[in-house]
């Protein structure tokens, strides 16, 4: 865990990142849709009170031409007709004639010609329904082609005439070009797939943008689509058009007094379409920066091992005998201090041996100071043969002197090991002539201490010390115990 830990803490702050970079994109989104939400909502409202602010002054036209009826003499007199009927109608770019149709469904007067056409209109839905439907109120119609202006449709706005006795007495009809539908929806802002729609609450769709020719009359009453429309006064939800399978995000609303109902819809391509340019951007710079933080993690973890490695290798070197591959002076008295610090916490014993060669001076000055160094490295490895049992400790003191660290021995152990190294020593049979034994030979010093507060640890070195000049005096090549 701890040689990946780089590796693993940068892999951390990449997926820390993500997260709050992928928090933040869904905030994003979310927001988008709300945006989306508002802003149908809006357009729907806007649109819905433009329609009936005009539809209530044409409602008024009708009234009034319903009120002139009752005055006597009206229907006999083409000038009276047109002062008092059509004067006060509603005119402007969009309005078409308004015609008064008995109840046999004959047109009576119309406002575009003095005389009337004679025609029958029995047959039109907006005169069936207010025949059969006497609390009606205003209608709108289904769009048809107009009469008046040949290439373009209408809705007829239309409402009831009754007599006194509350019985059928035809209808008073105006006509609405649908192309005033058309023109409120000019400038609104419902992005590239967006559409809004004028629709009957009967499932007829009066005018829609885009594909106007193709959707107006259509009747949709029967979708699944329009089940989330029906019967509500406003709302908002997303669905597939049954017009053209885009799934959009719809707002619409009833407006009131009249059956018809405004529906604003922006796709949801269109909504999510900048969230997901700044997605992928986004995204696409955190995956570049995340592989960017675990490369240079990983970089960063391999240099830290490898600088680990070499400082190991250091701390080793530098606790090293160059010449000899033991532990140097310094390794020595560490090791040293702490087996001593251990034995008095476990209140064990601690023996040391102090390994001198004899008359080495001489060695060196007889065979020269190489042969002396090879000298020193055969006794150091055979020193290390002997002294096997792991916690076992060999460094080179200095010079020709070597100590031997052998925690948790007593006595008894120690002088057995001490005389196994004077003897393998011995036995290497190093060729001296300056020495009374002909060869090689060392004088050990043992020591072995039960470690207390009132010591330190130099009191071991010093009487391992005084135990090998004992040696020394008692005649070499030979092990001596401090008393
Ligand atoms: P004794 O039996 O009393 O120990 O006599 P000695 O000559 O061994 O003792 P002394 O302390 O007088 O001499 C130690 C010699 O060890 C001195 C030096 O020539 C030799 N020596 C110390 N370090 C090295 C070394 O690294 N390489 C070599 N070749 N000789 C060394
Ligand atoms: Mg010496
Ligand atoms: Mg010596």
């Amino acid at each position: 865990m701890r040689r990946y830990g780089v590796i693993y803490a940068g892999c951390g702050v990449v997926l820390a990142m993500l997260a709050l970079c992928g928090y933040s994109l869904y905030q994003s989104r979310e927001d988008a849709i709300a945006r989306a939400y508002d802003s149908s909502r809006d357009v729907a409202t806007i649109t819905e009170r433009d329609i009936a602010r005009n539809f209530e002054l044409y409602a008024l036209s009708l009234q009034a031409v319903a009120d002139g009826l009752a005055r006597p003499g009206v229907l006999d007199s083409p000038r009276l007709r047109r002062e008092i009927l059509f004067d006060r109608a509603a005119t402007g770019q969009y309005v078409g004639a308004m015609v008064v149709i008995d109840a046999q469904g004959n047109v009576v007067m119309d406002s575009e010609s003095d005389v009337p056409h004679g025609a029958n209109l029995a047959d039109r839905q907006y005169f069936q329904v207010h025949r059969d439907n006497a609390g009606l109120g205003l209608d709108v119609s289904a769009p048809y082609d107009s009469r008046l202006r040949p290439g373009s449709r209408s809705v007829a706005l239309s409402r009831r005439l009754s007599r006194l006795d509350g019985s059928f007495a035809g209808i008073i009809a105006l006509g609405v070009d649908q192309e005033y539908f058309a023109s409120l929806f000019a400038d609104l802002r419902i992005g590239q797939h967006g559409a809004v729609s004028i629709i009957r609450t009967d499932g007829t769709i009066i005018v829609r943008r885009p594909d106007n020719r193709h959707a107006s009359g259509v009747d949709i009453g029967d979708t699944e689509f329009f089940r989330q429309l029906r019967g509500k006064d406003e709302g908002s939800f997303v669905a597939i058009s049954p017009l053209d399978g885009v799934e959009r995000l719809y707002s619409f609303k009833r407006i009131p007094q009249l059956p018809l109902l405004v529906l604003v819809a922006e796709s949801t391509a269109d909504i999510y379409a900048s969230w997901w340019r700044r997605a992928l951007t986004i995204g696409s710079l955190m995956l570049i920066f995340g592989i960017g933080v675990v490369a240079l993690s990983a970089r960063l973890g391999a240099e830290l091992r490898r600088r680990q490695r070499v400082e190991r290798e250091l701390e080793r070197l530098a606790g090293t005998d160059g010449l000899t591959g033991l532990y140097n002076r310094r390794a020595l008295c560490e090791t040293l201090e702490r087996e001593w610090l251990r034995a008095r916490r476990t209140g064990n014993v601690l023996s040391l041996l102090f390994v001198d060669i004899d008359h080495f001076k001489a060695y060196n000055d007889t065979y020269g100071h190489q042969a002396g160094d090879a000298a020193l490295m055969a006794v150091a490895a055979c020193i290390r043969r002997v002294i096997q049992r792991p916690g076992d400790r060999v460094g080179r003191y200095g010079g020709e002197e070597f100590v031997v660290v052998l925690p948790e021995t007593d006595a008894a152990g120690a002088a057995v090991v001490a005389e196994n190294v004077r003897a393998a020593i011995d036995e290497l049979g190093i060729v001296h002539v300056g020495c009374e034994f002909g060869h090689v030979t060392v004088s050990i010093g043992v020591t072995t201490w039960r470690p207390d507060l009132q010591t330190d640890v130099g009191v071991v070195i010093r009487a391992a010390d005084k135990a090998l000049y004992s040696a020394k005096a008692g005649g070499r090549n030979m092990v001596a115990r401090a008393l």
